[in-house]
């Protein structure tokens, strides 16, 4: 074919595509907004768009979720910048001063706004509105979106949360009648649970931005550092009866957000109003949602030089397809979704109106992190563990793109975040250290700051973070900058010296890889025990709860013992140690009753309408994603004797349990653990299980007093103004601050830890001391524990000299009480060995 064909054959394709597109309604047959569209649906009008507008959008698959769904990013651009994407996106790292090529950047640069949706899954107009974004964003007829790709780029996300979107979407058509039913009170506006609003683990993805436990972050997070935009949006949906809100949001916000990022908040606010206005529909903002814990869809992109906002329709799953609201309007989700698409499309106008200056920002931005960064100290040195904590948060800072390098052997001095003193130490191998003077500063600055600084109280999450206490490793921050080198050190040694007649194989028991090991070797039934005091062999330190695997009781594999070894070692990513002989140097030797057996526990996980499903999903994640061990998820419901008599332990996650008011059930439970079943119950669980006569007890607080001392009045200041109604929970309230736990560590609950832990408590609920012969006192706070983070006045007062991890002892069973949650969001990593105690090591 000679090329003038070619070109003819290319214009025709291109003038069939162009005619081809398609609006969301008739591609999907029915019009957007009268119905849930499942995801699969949504993914095939996206792949529609690309293949229409192939000059204009990209479309990229970044991963998959749990469940086997696509997550898709899709970019749209002016023909000429979409020839050139990659170029522009180096470009903006470059802006950022992270690209590895080091080149010098070109000024001139599109902004570049990210448009996520569907985060929540059971807040759905927003993947709906996606649709018609897109469509109108690549409309022939909509000549007005077309000038502002001219400075803009722009990419959507269609659904962050495809599992959890699906969960309620295919829920929903599977109840609705021909016709919708507006009624809040009938079946459709009360999914069951867990609700579609967390992934598949049910994991709410708007809290795990920084941390990516999950999968579906993970992947975005990669796409996200790639492109870094300049504008981010997550949407959301809020109470039907709610107003929309979107920027600026409320206070607090943190310190490290710059006043350009407060401004154009306010500028696309303003924007977004414009349009509001004009249709006279009601919006808030200011208010409620504020820019404060750093692993929302708002503030990481905050922390990562966005604008990054959260808009908020009225709606959710309560709202179904069409709902009655409290004026006697009916919401539909039409009007919903096009609410959503209306700030979309208002918010990449504005951002095309200021897109030089946005540029321009976002580079300063950078320039600042490096060359003037804020927060207290210039660097942080983090003391390596024995076990795999380092290991952990060293993954963390790669996946957030904070630089860090391993200590050169120095003798230096800081403030030592754990004894809160200003010391001299020496630096030891494995220890890293984290310079702020980098473009992720500000991430750096909000991870590790010992004290958050609120500007407002009244806050929507938790209040303290900060990575060391996270971590349970110790660190220190100090006033200088610090040289380190990033060269590797060895972690995992693929060949441990072959050893395969060895008396016994040791793993030591320090970190959540023990408990991958475990949960490992004995899915393949290999017989283990646990030390419960230390020993030494060769030299060699092994501290409590170090793993044994004999030859003795394992003869069945023969010479095979080892490679099974090996290969959970492996998978686990821990050491193992061959000992040659029975006898140890020092501590009890390998035959002694001291070394206790692990029986492999059954165990069952209750789920159901009685249990947080937040509370229950980090610990099936933690089963099935983590250590893989498995695990029986029972529905509520269906506990009873028959289904106790088949497994060793009973997790109750944080819940009301609603059994525990059942005399036959209590009965049936106490019996069981008399028998051997062990009980670990967490937060509220535990409240529960202390007002009906378990042998634990929920500490009074000085309410009594306060009620006298009311009575009495003496100031007239302190009587209680109208206006301020919302916040006098303000004292009583705890929305997750971290307190200083000691530690019995001499208690098998506490093997792997020093002396203390750090808890995030989010409640004022504290229990009295066991009595000798009822428990054991595992972990307590003495009398000023508080660490940091915000907690009311009145239950800071109350939270003082009492018990947050117990263990009772009951005939031959045992009932592990955790007041506080250890797994919680998965990202609490000094929390998950404590666990791995109470399911495998206590009462064995
Ligand atoms: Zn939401």
């Amino acid at each position: 074919m000679n090329r003038t064909l070619i070109f003819i054959i290319c214009l025709l394709v291109s003038a069939i595509g162009r005619s081809q597109v398609q609006s969301p309604d008739q591609f999907l047959g029915y019009k957007l907004g009268s119905q849930y569209t499942p995801h699969f649906k949504i993914v095939n009008y996206f792949k529609h768009i690309a293949e229409a507008v192939p000059n204009m959008v990209k479309l990229e698959q970044y991963g998959e979720t749990n469940e086997g769904r696509p997550l898709l990013l899709a970019y749209i651009a002016s023909v000429e910048n979409a020839s050139r994407l990659e170029s522009i996106r180096m470009n903006n790292l470059r802006l950022a001063g992270v690209a590895l090529d080091k080149m010098a950047p070109q000024a001139d640069a599109p902004a570049i706004v990210w448009l996520s949706y569907n985060v929540h899954g059971n807040e759905t107009s927003s993947s709906e509105a996606a649709m018609l974004t897109i469509y109108e964003l690549v409309n022939p007829a909509n000549t007005r979106t077309k000038e502002w790709f001219k400075n803009t780029v722009v990419i959507i996300d269609p659904c962050i949360n495809p599992d959890g979107r699906d969960r309620y979407v295919n829920w929903f058509n599977s109840v609705v009648g021909r016709e919708t039913n507006p009624q809040p009170f009938v079946r459709e506006h009360n999914e069951p649970w867990p609700g579609g609003r967390p992934n598949h683990y049910y994991f709410d993805l708007n809290r795990d931005w920084a941390w990516q436990t999950q999968l579906e972050t993970q992947h975005r997070i990669i796409q996200y550092n790639k492109w870094l935009p300049h504008v981010h949006v997550d949407f959301h949906e809020q109470s039907y009866n709610a107003p929309y809100f979107f920027a600026p949001a409320a206070e607090p916000f943190h310190e490290v957000i710059t006043p350009w990022q407060r401004e154009f908040q306010t500028l696309i606010g303003r924007n977004n109003a414009r349009y509001f206005d004009e249709k006279g529909w009601l919006y808030f903002t200011k208010e409620r949602f504020d820019l404060f814990y750093p692993s929302y869809g708002d503030t990481y992109p905050t922390y990562k030089g966005a604008i990054g906002m959260t808009y908020e329709q009225g709606g959710g799953s309560r709202a179904g397809a069409a709902v009655i609201n409290q004026d006697g309007d009916t919401l539909t989700l039409w009007d919903r979704l096009y609410h959503h698409y209306t700030t979309g499309i208002a918010t990449i106008e504005i951002t095309s109106m200021h897109a030089g200056k946005a540029v321009q920002e976002f580079k300063k931005y950078y320039d600042k992190a490096r060359s003037a960064p804020g927060g207290e100290y210039k660097a942080y040195v983090v003391k390596a563990d024995e076990g795999d904590r380092i290991v952990r948060l060293k993954k963390l800072l790669d996946r957030n793109g904070i630089e860090w390098a391993y200590s050169n052997g120095a003798n230096l001095s800081g403030a030592n975040y754990f004894s809160s003193r200003n010391e001299n130490f020496k630096t030891a191998n494995g220890d890293i250290v984290i310079n702020s003077n980098q473009s992720n500063s500000n991430l750096v600055n909000v991870l590790f700051e010992r004290n958050s600084r609120l500007s407002d109280s009244a806050t929507y999450d938790i209040t303290a973070w900060s990575v060391p206490y996270v971590y349970g490793l110790n660190t220190y921050g100090l006033n200088n900058y610090v040289t380190g080198t990033t060269k590797t050190i060895a972690t995992v040694s693929a060949s441990v010296p072959s050893s395969p007649t060895a008396y016994a194989y040791a793993v030591k028991w320090n970190g959540l890889h023990s408990a991958r090991f475990l949960s490992e070797v004995m899915k393949k039934g290999i017989k283990v025990r646990y030390a419960e005091q230390p020993f030494y062999v060769k030299g060699k330190a092994f501290e409590k709860g170090t793993l044994l695997i004999t030859r003795t009781s394992n003869t069945s594999y023969n010479n095979t013992l080892e490679i099974l070894v090996r290969e959970a070692s492996l998978a686990a990513g821990i050491d193992y140690t061959p000992v040659e002989s029975g006898f140890v140097d020092k501590g009890f030797d390998v035959g002694s009753d001291k070394v206790r057996f692990i029986k492999a526990p059954a165990v069952a996980l209750l789920a159901g309408d009685d249990v947080s499903s937040l509370g229950m999903g980090e610990i099936w994640h933690f089963f099935d994603a983590q250590i893989k061990y498995p695990v029986h998820v029972v529905w509520v419901n269906d506990l009873n004797r028959n289904v106790l008599k088949e497994i060793d332990v009973l997790i109750l996650p944080d819940g009301n349990y609603r059994f525990f008011s059942e005399k036959s059930m209590n009965e049936a439970l106490k019996e069981w653990v008399n028998n051997g079943g062990r009980i670990i119950a967490i937060e509220s669980a535990v409240a529960q299980m202390s007002k009906n006569e378990w042998g634990i007890k929920l500490k009074e607080g000085d309410e009594k007093k306060d009620l006298k001392k009311d009575d009495k009045l003496e100031d007239y200041n302190s009587l209680r103004r109208y206006e301020n109604r919302e916040r006098d929970y303000i004292p009583n309230y705890n929305p997750g601050s971290i307190f200083k736990v000691e530690l019995d560590n001499s208690h098998p609950l506490a093997f792997g830890y020093s002396e203390y832990y750090y808890t995030i408590k989010q409640d004022g609920n504290i229990y009295e001391f066991f009595k000798e012969g009822i428990g054991w006192n595992v972990g307590y706070v003495k009398k000023d524990n508080f660490v940091t983070g915000f907690t009311g006045s009145k239950t800071k007062e109350k939270l003082k000299d009492g018990l947050l991890f117990g263990v009772q002892d009951m005939g031959r069973g045992s009932i592990i009480y955790l007041a506080d949650n250890p797994m919680f969001r998965s990202f609490w990593e000094n929390g998950k060995l404590l666990f791995a105690n109470a399911v495998f090591l206590v009462g064995q």
